[in-house]
């Protein structure tokens, strides 16, 4: 409540009083359940609140005159503020918004009062209802306030909020530190300095500013964009308050980093193998089609190898399982490192792998694949105290990506090296086999 409605409510006391020869008039503020404060009292009083829910005057039928204060519960704090029992009393009811039981408290020491009081109260109760509104509208202001003030701060996100006219703008503490600057109030154009210099200091910047810059006249521009600072990563949103540009506009900084470490995690956990730490069947399938995508483009061979251990039933059999899963990491990382860095490698299930490589001529396919065979055999594993001779036998098949045909490839590639490693198997094992050249029929 401003000073103003403050002096008018007590104002309209005063003048109650005195129309009505009143001892005490009090404007009181009383909520549904009966919760009363009084706003302003004549004579003035320090305010105080109590509850007025048994005191029978809501339930009274009021009538023009006073009544016999006797039948009345008033709480003490009325008849100190009195000095004294009541004889005779009136309420004038004056129903504010939040408040409805609110209204004029008028009290008589003595009889007798004053007779026909309730039309001569009754435009002084609008006004009371009308400031006692006034009032409750003011403090609710004061909370939300206070509410927002709160909010702005503790948030664990930087924001920078610039009023409708685009003058004034304020900067919470963790904006504060990632610009550089104090929190509080700011002229906004004193921001833009400090937020083009984060911006600059983005690895992405030159991306930032283009999108940016396109937008600098639009007042409805909303966007979010990842703010890359090396490791950060700041989510940065903007848009109008509320949706609308004349409300102001907010930037919101959002840390982000971890949230991307994690996904990422959580990615790279659900693409690979958990035994052997490369990547799994899922993802193999899911990157193939990729890399056969793109050598569709320059209509390049692809390649698939199919990688069996040899005997590994009897490597379990004769080590014990977890003997076997040792040497299956260690067959894992050989070929891996055989292999080029582009080439794909993924545990395909059990104790057999699959290779997709792209070659820029075809007999770099069979060579490929016998470094693979070769790097698993050239040297016996060493688990606990045993040295395990270990040997792979290999299955290759070459085609070529042609547009539109990534899946079916793949599976027509898959089968021929199936069947090139059950040849190498039936030969004898440790060995390599190649699917017979396929190659699409040339339009001459
Ligand atoms: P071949 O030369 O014909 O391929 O003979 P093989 O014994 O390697 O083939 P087979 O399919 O008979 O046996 C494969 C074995 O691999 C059976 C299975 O228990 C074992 N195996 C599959 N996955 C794992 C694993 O993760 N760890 C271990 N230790 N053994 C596994
Ligand atoms: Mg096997
Ligand atoms: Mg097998």
């Amino acid at each position: 409540m401003t000073t103003s409605d403050s002096e008018a409510l007590a104002a309209l006391c005063q003048f109650a009083r005195l129309a009505s020869h009143a001892d005490l008039v009090m404007a009181m503020e009383v909520e549904d359940g009966g919760r009363a404060t009084w706003a302003a009292a004549a004579p003035a009083l320090p305010s105080s609140s109590f509850n007025l829910a048994r005191s029978g005057l809501f339930e009274h039928t009021w009538g023009d005159d006073a009544v016999d204060a006797a039948g009345f519960r008033l709480p003490t704090a009325v008849i100190h503020a009195l000095e004294g029992l009541p004889a005779r009393l009136l309420y004038v009811p004056a129903p504010s918004h939040g408040a409805p039981l609110s209204g004029l408290l008028l009290l008589w020491r003595n009889q007798p009062a004053p007779v026909g009081l309730t039309g001569q109260m009754s435009l002084l109760a609008k006004s009371v209802a009308r400031l006692l509104s006034a009032r409750r509208e003011a403090a609710r202001q004061v909370i939300v306030r206070n509410q927002f003030l709160d909010l702005f701060d503790s948030v664990p996100a930087g924001i920078v909020l610039i009023d409708g006219d685009g003058v004034g703008a304020a900067v919470n503490e963790h904006a504060a530190a990632l610009l550089g600057c104090i929190a509080g109030n700011h002229r906004a154009a004193d921001l833009a300095g400090p937020m083009r210099a984060l911006r600059q200091r983005c690895d992405n910047h030159t991306e930032l500013e283009l999108a940016y810059s396109a937008q600098m006249n639009n007042d409805q521009f909303a966007a979010t964009l990842n703010w890359t600072l090396g490791e950060r990563t700041l989510e940065v949103d903007t848009h109008p308050v509320r949706g609308n540009g004349a409300h102001g506009r907010i930037w919101l900084f959002t840390d982000v980093t971890a949230d991307l470490l994690m996904a990422a995690e959580l990615r790279r956990l659900a693409s690979s193998d958990p035994l052997t730490g490369v990547p799994n069947r899922r993802h193999f399938e899911e990157c193939s089609a990729q890399i056969i995508a793109a050598r569709e483009a320059n209509g390049r061979a692809v390649a698939v190898l199919m990688v069996d251990v040899d005997h590994f039933k009897k490597i379990n059999d004769t080590y014990g399982h977890p003997a076997g899963d040792e040497v299956l990491k260690v067959v894992a990382r050989r070929c891996r490192d055989a292999l080029r860095e582009r080439d794909l490698f993924a545990r395909f299930g059990g104790e057999e792998f699959i290779a997709l490589l792209a070659a820029s001529a075809v007999d770099e396919i069979p060579a490929a694949a016998e470094r693979l065979r070769h790097a698993v055999a050239a040297e016996p594993i060493l688990v606990g105290g045993d040295r395990i001779s270990v040997s792979v036998s290999v299955g290759g098949a070459i085609g070529e990506a042609l547009p539109g045909g990534d899946q079916k490839l793949l599976e027509d590639l898959i089968s021929r090296a199936d069947e090139a490693l059950y040849e190498a198997k039936t030969s004898g094992r440790n060995q390599v086999r190649m699917a017979a050249l396929q190659l699409a029929p040339v339009d001459l």
